[in-house]
């Protein structure tokens, strides 16, 4: 038995999907401890948009730390946050015409959506929020609450009032506008919907089996929720920093949240950091109301910054939507070359899902992919979608690499 099967909990996940002791991480490989290299296609679900060890954030977080740079600070000014701000302000905010504010929370994803929930409700004085089926937004009480999926839910055993859930855009079949639904619930006050403070969603619900909101339908819901004074949270966290192409996944449809939470590959090393953009009349709270020891990792701050640098030039962007096209034209010939599997492709950018209907395939064509060197996680309804989240810097060959062993790995199962 091993020390992880002797001592970890049994809450342990991802070392089940990929049983192996990993030592080392650089671009876009993974190796174990017996020499064995992996292709990531799951990228720390979204946290190493930039790869493992990008060369020019590691030479600043060593020099910043052999320096005996400030580590942490709470939420202290540090030259490492000033650095951030001003590169985030510089690259990302003023180019896009956003004035937002930067709240710094709790190091993980769901810490923003905590902080994003608890803020909307307070400057709307209104308990509801509305959510959408599929949705993830992390596990903390307030963030499950926003969740749909029935294998979180059901974990928690507290209550969870005060959250609607709407159909996301297609949940009804194509043809149907969703929005239109919520606007008659939210406009007949005998709906039994309460006027919710905020409406959250992912632009492209991740977890939830790569389900793309189209671009008319997320002008609607913006629209919807202007009509009404209901606050819009647009949940980057995963699909944020360049997934989807832009830096910021709601760029594609022109729509301005009041609110972004991103975390994950802000930092651009793969370390913790989350934060919430708010639109400056909202930023409503009073000073420390929200607080916590850890909303400053300067660390963070200093990979963050050298991240950023991708962001001066729109060549980034450029080449994460041509890889993206290519690995989405790989997708439909491998879907294309085993039609009983009657898999689909949906996608954006750099993410995409093959929904392969039997629930059973996925997760064994995930274990074969990996047995022959692929890291590639499942999601959506059953794990029945494979999720292809490649580092957005993967080099050509390595993505058409990839594509092979899962391509191969199908065969196999196909055949079996
Ligand atoms: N929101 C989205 C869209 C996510 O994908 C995730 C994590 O996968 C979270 C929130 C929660 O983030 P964390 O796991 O860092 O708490």
């Amino acid at each position: 038995m091993t020390i992880f099967e002797r001592r970890e909990s049994n809450v342990r996940s991802y070392c089940r999907a990929f049983p192996a002791v990993f030592v080392k991480g650089k671009d876009a490989f993974l190796f174990d401890d017996q020499g064995k290299r992996y292709i990531d296609f799951f990228s720390g679900a979204g946290a190493l948009n930039y790869g493992h060890n990008p060369a020019r954030m590691k030479a600043a977080l060593v020099d910043y730390v052999q320096a005996d740079g400030i580590v942490h600070g709470l939420d202290m000014a540090t030259v490492a946050k000033q650095r951030f701000l001003e590169r985030f302000e510089s690259v990302v905010l003023k180019p896009r015409g956003l004035d937002h504010k930067v709240q710094f929370c709790g190091p993980t994803g769901t810490n923003a959506i905590e902080a994003a929930l608890k803020l909307a409700r307070r400057v709307k004085q209104r308990s509801n929020v509305v959510a959408f089926t599929n949705a993830y937004h992390g596990l903390t009480s307030g963030a499950l609450s926003v969740t749909g999926s029935a294998q979180y839910r059901n974990e928690a055993f507290v209550n969870r009032q005060d959250v609607s859930f709407m159909p996301y855009d297609g949940y009804l079949g194509a043809g149907v506008n969703t929005v239109d639904y919520l606007a008659k619930c939210i406009e007949d006050e005998s709906s039994g919907l309460d006027l919710p403070a905020a409406v959250v969603l992912e632009t492209v619900q991740a977890e939830g089996g790569v389900n793309v909101a189209g671009d008319s339908w997320l002008r609607d819901l913006g629209a919807l929720c202007a009509r009404h004074d209901i606050l819009l949270i647009v949940d980057d966290i995963q699909v944020g920093c360049g997934r989807t192409g832009p830096f910021f996944s709601f760029e594609r449809a022109g729509i301005t949240p009041d609110m972004v939470t991103l975390s994950k590959s802000i930092s651009g090393f793969g370390l913790p950091m989350a934060l919430v953009l708010i639109r400056p009349e909202f930023d409503q709270w009073r000073p420390g109301e929200h607080t916590g020891t850890f909303r400053g990792n300067n660390l963070a701050f200093v990979t963050g910054t050298e991240a950023l640098h991708d962001w001066e030039t729109p060549a980034f962007s450029a080449s994460v939507v041509r890889k993206g096209e290519r690995l989405a034209q790989r997708l439909e010939e491998i879907a294309d070359a085993y039609p009983k599997l009657g898999a689909r492709v949906r996608g954006l950018g750099l993410i995409y899902g093959l929904d392969i209907a039997n629930p059973g395939i996925s997760g064994a064509v995930a274990r074969e992919a990996f047995r022959q060197g692929l890291v590639i996680e499942q999601c959506g309804e059953d794990g029945r979608v494979l999720k292809f989240l490649p580092p957005l810097t993967i080099d050509d060959e390595v993505i058409e690499e990839g594509l092979d062993v899962v391509d191969r790995s199908i065969r196999e199962i196909s055949r079996q």
